[in-house]
């Protein structure tokens, strides 16, 4: 079944295949007519998003964000939604973070090299385009040479957290995330977090930063999964959110747009916590 609202996918503007125009497109086949942008460290989709939107009558475009961070040992990502990401000094932010994600990335191809797998930068640097770097370019690279057999493969082996040729990013907290997006106005949300550990001490510091939902009807978790996180989101009164995560690269994982099963009320706590916090973008 498909849920009428996805609130979490990604374009070109980040590590996407599609253009944002061509994601709106694929929304409006998939009978999803609220959708959120939310690219890594990027809001550059988002103008066209909106634009292509336009486009189709009673169609939301909810304009967001993925911020990644870190804390011991694991990743933390961060959505933004209805932010005013205009403003210049958030873009300024951006950009730095997109910066350091080129560095990282030429590292990781670095360590690659060490590991005998040969691939040039600028084959990784041409499938990111304009849009910010990231690992699946990186396994998208690898496999066009052949040293890997599927895009997973990049990952188990080589460049997920743990692998050999992990490289770092410039770190963010996930309350400094939290507190660059509020800043700009956003209703911000802890992504997939199924797999964290020491969930409530993380979710206790950044409800106190200001966060206002989290994911529960994400992707592939299943019910058992869901229903610990809804448990855990009631208990910090926060919003129950979610979508598919779509990148368009068909990974193992990959769910079409709205495939979630996304309960129509909670979609609707939050366009109207949207309207309430707002009224100007949320409407
Ligand atoms: P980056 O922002 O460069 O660290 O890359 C993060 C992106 O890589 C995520 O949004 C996923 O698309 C992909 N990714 C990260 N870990 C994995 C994994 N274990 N398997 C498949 N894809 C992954
Ligand atoms: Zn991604
Ligand atoms: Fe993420
Ligand atoms: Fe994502």
């Amino acid at each position: 079944m498909t849920s009428r609202a996805d609130f979490h996918s990604h374009t070109n503007a980040s590590d996407g295949r599609l253009t944002p125009t061509q994601l709106v497109d694929l929304a409006v086949r998939m009978g999803v007519t609220v959708l959120a942008v939310t690219d890594h460290d990027s809001t550059e989709g988002l103008a066209e998003a909106q634009a292509a939107a336009a486009k189709h009558p009673g169609f939301i475009l909810v304009p967001g964000i993925e911020l990644s961070t870190d804390i011991p040992g694991a990743e933390v990502h961060i959505l933004g939604y209805f932010l005013a990401y205009e403003d210049a000094e958030f873009q300024r932010t951006l950009a730095n973070l997109r910066h350091a994600r080129r560095d990282r990335g030429r590292m990781m191809v670095e360590k690659l090299r060490g590991l005998g797998l040969e691939i040039p930068w600028e084959r990784v640097a041409e499938l990111a385009g304009e849009g910010a770097v990231g690992r699946p370019h990186v396994a998208q690279a690898l496999l066009e040479k052949g040293y890997i057999s599927s895009f997973q493969e990049a990952f188990d082996r080589y460049i997920g957290r743990n692998g050999p040729a992990y490289a770092e990013r410039l770190k963010l907290t996930p309350v400094e995330a939290v507190e660059i997006l509020a800043r700009v106005g956003a209703l911000t949300a802890l992504a997939h977090p199924a797999t964290l550990s020491g969930l409530d001490e993380l979710i206790r510091d950044l409800k106190a930063a200001g966060l206002v939902g989290m994911e529960v009807y994400y992707q592939d978790y299943d019910k058992a999964t869901r229903d610990r996180l809804a448990k855990i989101a009631e208990r910090y009164g926060l919003l129950k959110l979610g979508g598919s995560d779509y990148h368009g690269l068909g990974g193992s994982r990959e769910r079409m747009l709205g495939d979630v099963p996304f309960p129509d009320q909670e979609i609707d706590a939050f366009l109207e916590r949207a309207r309430q916090a707002t009224p100007l973008r949320g409407s």
